[in-house]
């Protein structure tokens, strides 16, 4: 699974940092968290693609999150014969989009289907063969969404010196246990895939949180994820300011991601008042709270190993 920050700021896109948008992409599929102005231009960069673009999940309708999707939307466009599209976001998201689609009257080649958030919805947004998504209200000045997106478990690894003690031939059947099938032997007797498979393995799991203080429901989306990607606008000096506009320091991210148990963490949305020379500050303040932390750049790329293969 790798994970690629198509940006890093809050507010309004800068120079040197886009406004955060990540990029997930496990086998060959791509999910993308939020949308902020110009993100197609990272995309690009990445050289990820976008025919695979399967969800986009929007945080919330402030500008600086989803001004980026319609052209998002005329990029995929471009690809012919491109399949469906979901995109995940608060009430209103719809709306949001076939206005601008009805006015700028941009074409689509693929259909787009809309899952807006609302009060007694499932946790779970999102479902398909590789991953799902969970969401759940933020605490901010509008609604905000906070995502987690988890791999489904992987089955456990095979055994094959138990394979081979029950008399199972090397071949095609290996495979079809691996899997998690039962198989047949020629000598008549059928083989359970829990005779030769260890417990099954959890899939890696991530948190996308922006726009919000800390609160519960962040608590729950990050809980024990490999990594977490955290509203970290203010330095613990604005304090106030981030109480206010219903963010967080860097600081209260970090404490976040330690409390929730997540392996490592990255703050994003950082403000544009603050310069490159700040971002040491950024880090000192964080990792004070939780050594594993990380300040966003534009483009910097994180690779989740699954667990057992340690970091
Ligand atoms: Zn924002
Ligand atoms: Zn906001």
């Amino acid at each position: 699974m790798e994970c690629v920050l198509l940006g890093s700021g809050g507010m309004m896109p800068m120079p040197g940092r886009f406004l955060t948008s990540l990029a997930v992409r496990l086998q060959g599929q791509l999910y993308l968290f939020d949308a902020g102005e110009g993100c197609q231009i990272n995309l690009k960069k990445t050289k990820l693609g976008i025919k695979s673009l399967r969800v986009v999940a929007i945080s919330h309708l402030h500008g600086d999150h989803c001004l980026g999707l319609p052209g998002i939307l005329m990029m995929r466009a471009q690809v012919p014969e491109v399949g469906p599209l979901t995109i995940l976001g608060p009430p209103g998201i719809e709306r949001f989009v076939r206005q601008i689609h009805e006015s700028l009257d941009f074409f689509l080649n693929y259909p787009l289907v809309f899952l807006e958030w609302n009060e007694g919805c499932p946790e779970a947004a999102y479902e398909d063969d590789l991953v799902r998504i969970l969401w759940g209200p933020l605490k901010h000045t509008i609604l905000c969404l906070g995502y987690r997106l988890e791999e489904h478990p992987r089955p456990g690894k095979f055994k094959s010196d138990a394979a081979k003690a029950l008399g199972i031939p090397y071949g095609p059947l290996w495979g079809r246990l691996q899997r998690g099938e039962a198989v047949t032997l020629d000598r008549g007797d059928t083989i359970s895939p829990s005779l030769v498979l260890g417990p099954p393995r959890p899939g890696r799991k991530i948190c996308y949180a922006v726009d919000t203080r800390p609160s519960k429901v962040l608590y729950r989306l990050c809980q024990d994820v490999d990594l977490a990607f955290l509203d970290g606008m203010f330095l613990p000096e604005h304090q106030e300011e981030a109480v206010t506009k219903e963010h967080m320091t860097a600081d209260d991210a970090a404490r976040v991601a330690a409390r929730a148990g997540a392996r490592r963490a990255v703050l994003v949305h950082i403000s544009p008042r603050y310069t490159e020379e700040d971002m040491e500050k950024f880090a000192d303040a964080a990792k004070k709270r939780f050594g594993n932390t990380d300040i966003a750049s534009d483009l910097r790329q994180f690779t989740i190993p699954y667990r057992e293969e340690g970091l």
